[in-house]
């Protein structure tokens, strides 16, 4: 089989592989990619530093056009890219083709940012001398991203990292790195010169670590879990390097008694569990208000019966797998630890048999659960999710912010009063009404408050305070 390399300083490079493994069918090797070693990732690192005094002056066309490029042939290859993310991530194919669309319009957005960087003149408060406000590239960018959204994530920070002049060292999620070569190899066929973007796939312990002890980093852009996330802060603050940091979530979605019934349904079924749970955004927190709890539980409990878990590519699948056997267990443990707390299961909670062995476990909803038990306190990252019933909307929006983290938060009513005051004291960075809490535009700011995120925002023209450093520039006139 043939080992899908790492690129390093405009070379492709690496004999050391490991298998990609499809969750839907632990049979199938996907394919076999590099792991790189420690020398390979300051190799990356020496040679982002080497390509950055060039591309950081390099003209807005060129970044136009190879940005431009790339989202125009991912979106070409969206049935072909969408089903390699379905075979190694475990979403189903319809998600992963939506995932790979959203990844060509943040490369086209990204080409259009190109074109539209801008400074400031203004005056000094000072006779004859004018002041000019600039945006400059930040240096060399550590991406380091996580295994759910193999394609989306490591667009929306490949691209504005481009895009604002800086160069690469990305390293992706051991477990998914198909998607990651494939945009890379796109991006360095579309022109980008050597060194710019280095690609080191491989271990976190090893690549990631390396990157996180390196001098020669000005800034590291990670998603991924909090633990992991404390890990870089600490690190970046004794390089005195930028970051940007999003992590986990345990994100509330509010049902209040005057809500649509269906629309309810489909937001909670959506945003717990579509794409298996393992959304950083999904909710896995349902607070409903007495007035509509059994009417609630007793219509999910009803959706859930329609949703059939199996094979990602196969169509009529609404759940694919779990990502892999680690997870499965902390998914299970985490049904288990709901149990002995106390809480209802009301549905799922077994792992199920299909046709290809994968890691298949039914949705699952608890109720009777309270927000103190640690399945509604902990990030699980599976299809799991408890209903916590409150008596009004003023304890629902108390419980909904009871969190450590604040990345989306949710509310199903038809109150124009409540939704209101819901989008201004929800504690998140996102805020949804009558939608899942998963489920977010491209072109708008992206991120959250509290545990979940730290540094500014991803996406959109936010993306600019990251990965660029103002200047202020005095001339006497
Ligand atoms: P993880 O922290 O285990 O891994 C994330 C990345 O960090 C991987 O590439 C991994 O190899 C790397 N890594 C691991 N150890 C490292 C080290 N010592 N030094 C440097 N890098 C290291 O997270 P995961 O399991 O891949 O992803 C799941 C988590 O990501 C969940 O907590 C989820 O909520 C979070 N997530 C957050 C968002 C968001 O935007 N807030 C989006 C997606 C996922």
């Amino acid at each position: 089989m043939t080992i899908y390399q790492n690129l390093i300083a405009g070379e492709w490079t690496g004999a050391e592989a490991v298998e990609n493994i499809n969750p839907s069918d632990t049979k199938e090797v996907v394919g076999l990619y590099a792991s790189g070693s420690a020398a390979d990732t300051r190799n990356a690192i020496a040679a982002a530093k080497a390509a950055f005094p060039a591309w950081s002056r390099s003209g807005i066309w060129e970044r136009h056009v190879i940005l431009k490029k790339a989202g125009d042939e991912i979106m070409a290859r969206k049935d072909e890219l969408g089903a390699l993310l379905a075979r190694e991530e475990g979403k189903t194919l319809p998600e992963a083709i939506g995932e790979t669309i959203r990844a060509s319009q943040i490369f086209e957005f990204f080409a259009g940012e190109a074109l539209r960087l801008a400074g400031e003149v203004v005056p000094s408060v000072r006779p004859n001398i004018g002041v000019e406000i600039t945006r400059e590239p930040l240096g060399v960018i550590g991406i380091i991203t996580p295994w759910n959204f193999p394609i989306a994530i490591p667009a929306w920070k490949i691209a504005p990292a481009l895009c604002y002049g800086n160069t690469i060292v990305f390293k992706p999620a051991e477990l998914v790195p198909g998607c990651s070569w494939a945009i890379v190899d796109i991006l360095n066929r579309a022109g980008l010169p050597k060194g710019v973007l280095n690609l080191v796939m491989g271990k976190g312990s090893i690549v990631g670590q390396t990157m996180l002890d390196s001098p020669d980093l000005a800034g590291i852009t990670f998603t991924g879990s909090v633990g992991t996330g404390k890990r870089v802060a600490v690190s970046s603050i004794e390089h005195h390097r930028k970051i940007q940091l999003e992590m986990g979530g345990k994100n509330p979605m509010v049902v209040l008694d005057d809500a649509d019934l269906s629309v309810a349904v489909e937001a909670a079924a959506n945003s717990a569990f579509f794409s298996t749970g393992q959304r950083c955004t999904a909710s896995s927190r349902l607070i409903v208000t007495e007035g509509i709890h059994d009417r609630f539980v007793a219509a999910m409990t009803e959706k859930l019966k329609t949703l059939n878990v199996d094979h990602a590519l196969k169509t009529g699948t609404h759940i694919g797998p779990v990502v892999d056997e680690r997870q499965l267990k902390t998914d299970t443990d985490y049904i288990e630890i709901g149990k002995k707390e106390g809480a209802k299961l009301a549905f799922g909670g077994e792992l199920i048999s299909r046709d290809t062995p994968g890691f298949y476990l039914q949705p699952t909803l608890f109720t009777e659960a309270t927000n103190q038990m640690r399945i509604s306190r902990e990030e699980i990252f599976g299809p799991v999710a408890s209903v916590i019933r409150v008596k009004d909307y003023e304890e629902a929006l108390a419980v909904a912010n009871d969190t450590p983290f604040g990345l989306s938060s949710g509310i199903a009513t038809t109150s124009l009063k409540h939704a209101t005051h819901f989008k201004r004291n929800a504690e998140a960075g996102m805020v949804m009404v009558n939608l899942p809490t998963a489920g977010v535009d491209f072109h708008v700011p992206f991120g959250g408050r509290k545990g979940s995120s730290y540094g500014s925002r991803e996406q959109g023209k936010y993306a600019a305070e990251f990965f660029t450093t103002v200047k202020t520039a005095y001339t006497l006139a």
